[in-house]
This record gives C-alpha cells, sequence and structure tokens, in this order.
C-alpha cells in the first residue's frame, strides 16, 4: 500500500526518467510530492461564454472541438497546432507553437476546457497557447486556481499536479503535530485541509488560508528550535563578571583615556553585556551594526571587564586581516593597562606583553596560552577548530558572524562550548558581532536564539561619502576622475556584478573586468584581481598587498571581505549596481571613507528603468544600513537580504519573514508551549518534529 514513505519508483505512472528529475527537485517520497508546494497560481476561474471574451483577458471557456490541425510554417519551421472551438454562444480559434502532439491528444468533436490569454488575430480573437484539458476529467490545469511549481528539466507543473492530485488522499495520514490549543487560537486550517487547499484551492481564500497555516508550521518550527537552542546554552554554566567598584574605575579609566566619547548605542550595548556577563549562564548576544560604528571598541570594553576580573578572553575573525586589524587595535587601545595580547593565525603568531610586541613561535604562543599568561588571544575562526588550550576563557568574541547560517552557528557555539581549559564546568560568554543590517523583526527570526543589541547611528564627525549614479555612457569622465585619484596617491576599489547562477561566470567577469582596465583603461597602473575561487592564502596575499598600497586599484567579485580598514582608499566602484541590494551596496560603500580623506561611490548601472534609479538613489540619500535594509525588505523581499539568505530557513519561512504578523505569533506561540511544557514531553508529536527539522538543520 501506498503511504507517505513510499519511495517515488514504487509510485505508478512514474518512470526511472522521472525519479531522477524528481531527486533534482528533492523529492524522494509520496510525501515529498505532497509537500512540494506551489509558488503561485494561474487564475483560470473565470468562465466565459466564447461571446463574452475581450482581448488581453484571461479566460477559461468551456467548448467542443470544431476542427484541429498541425501546419508547419515554412519560412521559421515551425509546427502550429491550430483549432476552433465552440460553444452556444459562438466560437474561437485557438493556437498553439511547436506542441504538435497535442493533435494526438485533442481531436475534433471532443469536449474540452481551455484556459488562457485572449489575443488578437488575423482573423478575429485567438485564445495563444491555453492550457487545455478534456472535459469530464478532473479539472486540474483549467477552469480553476492552477497551481505552478518550481520545475525541473523534464517535470513541468501540468506533469506535477497530474501526479500529486492522485495522492491527495494521503493527506489524511499526515500527524498534525501543532498543539491543539495553537490551532484553535490562530484559527489555523487543519494539516489535511491545508494541504489539499495549497495544492488545489477553491478559491484565493482558500489558497491564503492554506499558505498561512503552512507557512505558520515552519516558521513557529524555527522559533522552536530558535528558543531551544536558546534554552540549551543557557542551561550551561559560565563564570560570573561581577561589576566591582574597581572594575567600574577601571572602564571609566578607560573611557577616560579615549580620544572620542562612547555613542549612545555603544553606552547600551556595553551596559548590556556587561548585565549578561553577571549571569553564571553564559551570554549569547549579538552586536549589529554598521561598518565603522565602533562594534570592536565595545567588544574591547567586554575584554576589558573579563580581563581585570582574572580570567582570559579571545577574539576570532573571518580573516588573518581582520585578526590583524583587531590585534592593532587592541594594542592601542589596550596600550598601558598591561593586558596581554596574543595574536595566533596560520601565518603569524605575535605577542605583545603589555609593552612591546614581538615574533613568537606558535608553540611558545600555545603554551602561555596554556599558563594563563596571555590575557586576550585574537585568531582566525580556524584558531579554535585547532584547540587551542586556555587556562580560564570566560568570554568569546566572534567577528563578522553575519556569513552563518543557522547552523553554522550552531557549530560555533558547539566548537567554544568545547574550548579547553581548567573550567571544565564552564563555556564562555559569547558575543557575536555583525555589520548586516536585519531589521529587528527579522532579527527576533533568523537570530532568535541570540540576544540582540544594535548601533544605529554612527560616531560624530564621519566624514559622507559622495555617493553618485552613473549611466554606462558616462563611464568615460569617472575613469578620469579616478585617474586623478590615483595620481594623488589614493586606492580604489571596484566590484564587478553578481551573477547569481553561476560563480564561475562571476569569476570570469571580474577577470574580464580585470583585463579590460589593465590593459585599456589604465595601463600604466598596478591591478589586482580577487575572487572566490582563489585559495585563502592567494587572497590574503592580494589584500595584504592593497592594504600596502602596492596596487592602485583592486578589482574583485562580490564575495570579498567586509570590515578591512584601508583608510588610503578613497573610491568604490560598483558595476551593475542594480543588481545589489542597497543594504549590500552600503556595506561595499563602507569600506571606503575611513581616512582622512573625502571618498567617493560610484554606482554603474546599465539599466534604464526609472524604478531600478528610484531604488539606487535611496544610498544617496541615506547613509543608514538598518534603513537601507528595511527598503530593500519591502522592494525585494526578505530572500534578497544578505544575513537571511545565507540563514538556512526552509523557503516557507524565508518567505513569510516580511509577514511581521506572523513572525509575532510563531514567536509568542513557541514561547507559551514551551514555557509550560519545556521538555515537550505533553506534545509528543511536536517533539517528534522539532527533533527531525533539528536534524535537518544540522544536516545540511
Ligand atoms: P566596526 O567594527 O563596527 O566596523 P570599528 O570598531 O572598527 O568599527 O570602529 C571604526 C573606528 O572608529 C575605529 O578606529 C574605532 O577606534 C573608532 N571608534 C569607535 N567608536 C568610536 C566613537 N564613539 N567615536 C569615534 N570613533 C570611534
Ligand atoms: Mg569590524
Amino acid at each position: 500500500m501506498t503511504t507517505l514513505k513510499t519511495s517515488i519508483e514504487k509510485l505508478p505512472h512514474i518512470g526511472p526518467r522521472y525519479v531522477l528529475c524528481l531527486k533534482k527537485l528533492g523529492i524522494k517520497t509520496a510525501g515529498d510530492l505532497i509537500f512540494h508546494f506551489p509558488f503561485r497560481y494561474d487564475d483560470f476561474s473565470d468562465f466565459r461564454n466564447i461571446s463574452d471574451v475581450g482581448v488581453g483577458e484571461v479566460v477559461s471557456v468551456k467548448g467542443e472541438i470544431v476542427e484541429i490541425r498541425n501546419v508547419r510554417t515554412r519560412r521559421r519551421r515551425m509546427t502550429l497546432t491550430e483549432a476552433v472551438v465552440e460553444d452556444d454562444s459562438g466560437a474561437i480559434q485557438v493556437i498553439w507553437f511547436n506542441q504538435p502532439f497535442i493533435t494526438n491528444n485533442l481531436k475534433a468533436g471532443m469536449s474540452v476546457s481551455l484556459s488562457g490569454k485572449v489575443a488578437f488575430a488575423k482573423e478575429g480573437l485567438q485564445l495563444s497557447s491555453p492550457a487545455y484539458e478534456v472535459l469530464g476529467k478532473s479539472g486540474l490545469h483549467t477552469g480553476r486556481l492552477v497551481p505552478v511549481y518550481h520545475e525541473t528539466e523534464g517535470v513541468s507543473s501540468k506533469w506535477l499536479r497530474a501526479h500529486i492530485k492522485p495522492l491527495m488522499w494521503l493527506t489524511d495520514s499526515i500527524e498534525e503535530f501543532l498543539p491543539a490549543e495553537v490551532l484553535e487560537k490562530q484559527d489555523l486550517l487543519d494539516m489535511h485541509e491545508a494541504i489539499r487547499q495549497i495544492h488545489f484551492p477553491e478559491d484565493t481564500t482558500g489558497a491564503k488560508l492554506a499558505k498561512r497555516r503552512l507557512a505558520f508550521d515552519e516558521l513557529f518550527l524555527v522559533q522552536l528550535y530558535m528558543q531551544r537552542q536558546r534554552q540549551k546554552w543557557q542551561g550551561q554554566k559560565a563564570v560570573e563578571i561581577k561589576y566591582s567598584k574597581g572594575l567600574e574605575a577601571e572602564i571609566k579609566y578607560f573611557l577616560e583615556k579615549l580620544p572620542f566619547k562612547l555613542t549612545d548605542g555603544q553606552k547600551i550595548a556595553i551596559w548590556k553585556i556587561i548585565k549578561d556577563m553577571e549571569k553564571d549562564s553564559p551570554m549569547n548576544r549579538l552586536l549589529e551594526g554598521d561598518v565603522g560604528s565602533g562594534k570592536t571598541l565595545v567588544a574591547l570594553l567586554a575584554v576589558l571587564a573579563v580581563v581585570r576580573s582574572g580570567y582570559q578572553a579571545l577574539i576570532m575573525a573571518p580573516t588573518e586581516i581582520l585578526a590583524r586589524q583587531h590585534f592593532a587595535e587592541s594594542i592601542k587601545r589596550f596600550s598601558g593597562t598591561n593586558i596581554r595580547i596574543a595574536l595566533l593565525t596560520g601565518s603569524e603568531s605575535r605577542f605583545f606583553d603589555g609593552r612591546e610586541e614581538n615574533d613568537l613561535t606558535k608553540e611558545k604562543i600555545l603554551s602561555i596560552i596554556k599558563k594563563g599568561e596571555v590575557d586576550l588571544v585574537i585568531g582566525t575562526h580556524a584558531l579554535i577548530q585547532e584547540k587551542v588550550s586556555f587556562k580560564n576563557l570566560a568570554l568569546s568574541v566572534v567577528d563578522e558572524q553575519h556569513r552563518f547560517g543557522i547552523e553554522q552557528r550552531a557549530q560555533t557555539q558547539n566548537e567554544i562550548a568545547d574550548v579547553e581549559d581548567v573550567l571544565k564546568m564552564t563555556v564562555p560568554h559569547l558575543l557575536s558581532m555583525t555589520a548586516t543590517p536585519i531589521p529587528r523583526t527579522l532579527a527576533l527570526t533568523v537570530y532568535g536564539d541570540l540576544d540582540l543589541s544594535v548601533l544605529n547611528e554612527m560616531p560624530k564627525g564621519r566624514q559622507k561619502i559622495i555617493t553618485k549614479l552613473v549611466a554606462s555612457g558616462n563611464r568615460d569622465n569617472t575613469y578620469d576622475f579616478i585617474r586623478d585619484e590615483i595620481k594623488s596617491g589614493r586606492q580604489v576599489f571596484v566590484i564587478c556584478p553578481l551573477i547569481e547562477e553561476s560563480d564561475i561566470l562571476e569569476v570570469k567577469s571580474a577577470t574580464e573586468e580585470f583585463e579590460r582596465l589593465s590593459k585599456e583603461i589604465y595601463p600604466d597602473f598596478q591591478i589586482g584581481l580577487l575572487h572566490g575561487k582563489m585559495k585563502p592564502k592567494e587572497k590574503e596575499d592580494m589584500m595584504k598587498k592593497f592594504a600596502e598600497n602596492r596596487i592602485n586599484i583592486l578589482v574583485s567579485t562580490s564575495v570579498v571581505e567586509v570590515g578591512i580598514d584601508i583608510p588610503n582608499a578613497t573610491v568604490m566602484l560598483i558595476e551593475g549596481a542594480d543588481r545589489f541590494g542597497l543594504a549590500q551596496l552600503h556595506q561595499f560603500r563602507g569600506r571606503v571613507g575611513r581616512g582622512e580623506y573625502q571618498s567617493y561611490c560610484f554606482l554603474f548601472t546599465d539599466s534604464t528603468s526609472s524604478k531600478t534609479h528610484r531604488r539606487l538613489k535611496a544610498l544617496i540619500e541615506s547613509d543608514n544600513g538598518f534603513d537601507l535594509a528595511q527598503k530593500d525588505l519591502e522592494l525585494r523581499g526578505p530572500g534578497e537580504l544578505v544575513g537571511v539568505r545565507q540563514s538556512g530557513l526552509p523557503d516557507l519561512a524565508m518567505a513569510s519573514l516580511s509577514d511581521s504578523e506572523l513572525i509575532q505569533a510563531t514567536r509568542e506561540e513557541a514561547q507559551i508551549v514551551l514555557e509550560k511544557d519545556p521538555d515537550l514531553k505533553k506534545y509528543p508529536k511536536l517533539l517528534k518534529k522539532i527533533e527531525s527539522f533539528e536534524k535537518d538543520v544540522h544536516l545540511e
């Protein structure tokens, strides 16, 4: 007997060729097929008398085929299938292109239902390439809201409809995992009804209710997952960093020495962190703020608190260059405090003993870390994977956390919890930092396992970067301007267009741009190329060269690191700017304007659409990453936001992230359930479901 678990090979009418194609869509069982939801519908529910149809309308008609035949066109070598269909009110011509097999299925005299757009042809009105089916059959492809699915080669929506429909009876065996009180309070369709309606809705309301129910499921599971992760993390022990009078004085002294005042956001963030670290359960906080908003300084204050309480701290950066940058900044800020700092990366091992900085061997550094003779360790992520042993690690800072999806985040947490030291029973407090601002409602879902602090304003006195939109025809002026900048000693970033479909194409286009600039535009300048297919070491070397001003122009794909401080770079040129989200463009822009010189961001675009121009103009008007991310969310949807796209959320959850009402509802219900029953003992079906969800997250 067929069940949800029956593999598709065993289903009737699915040949081996289709089995392979379906696997590409991730469909392996009958259940998978049922859970392959349409992403939209063709509204063919408008049945008309043939005499009532008008040009440009999408309609459905029923009638009898009067004649049908295939015709070869001589000029363009196409096969046309021409037909006339008639009902009591009149007749209409029908035409299909290059589908000669249609005449195998449809014959004169048959009654058919047709859905499609009405066009005007030489001899009157015509239905052009309509969907069709023989009347008396199920009413699957015409005359209703017709589901349209993600397809793959060989598997069309039509095929999917025909094979999903006969499995609909299986919905009866799907277990309802949502608690009854949640179903009732949120007024949700039951599971069986939702699945039937998502595929073959009675009307648009039915489709909407079904989508709400199924999106609720995914978001609810995501929220539950996040909160269980939070529970698990907080269930561990951490050392309490007591905010003593002595510590207060230390912090005051540190702040007085700074050549600037903290922003309000920084003050609030550091206060929250201090409060978090006073507890005996580990902190897990995310600090969100634009490039240059001063996240590192907040982290250093947290480090100060921990070190002054007698414990060690760790800062991890995604690249060696960033690690080196943090090392330099830490030495600068901590000079005169006796704090001992080590830098440990693949290629460097250095030690600052509170007064001076030296190279030491890696072994030596590892051994003094273990003995507790280093207070702050700075390194790349690879560092903890190599299992450095500490004496008493109480704080880990992870910079640029945004590149990790939910599953990598869970992994980082595990690794940090596993770091070896003598404090066997505790895990370090964890502070993550990201320069990818995400609107708050989204962050509550995507980062629902973390507490959130936001740096929403830039330190005072930052220069404004002059941003300009440049139509492709006006390149030359900009190239001349750039030439002058380089001649005065400045440096330039060139970002190549994003090509979603293919890394290889993206690398190719960057390589071509590199050649073009080197040979045609700036043969007299040093130009470097950076892309994602290069080895980490090659990338590091190239960045280093640029940082040391040994190249004038760095051409790069969109994959390169944020957060790198190159004060001498004053121009950010972005090719194909229309392909990027505003928040991402803003991040690119944040890489210039970090020194004393006036800086510029040029947005190149071939697009002539006024909508695109209006969108890009938002960058000229705003220099706030959160506002721009919010605009992206409204204009392009959540899936286009950097940091959300990589999150690893399931499709419907992702698509529903702009529905703040639904987010709120799922979050609340997940909280209520877990408060009532933290181990989900009373909800065995839900427990089973969330455990399998957790497994999926960790396998992907
Ligand atoms: P982020 O890591 O958020 O990109 P950084 O922490 O690297 O930003 O800060 C950028 C620069 O701004 C650093 O040189 C830092 O010392 C400085 N800075 C930090 N906070 C302030 C402030 N409140 N006022 C002025 N400058 C600041
Ligand atoms: Mg930073």
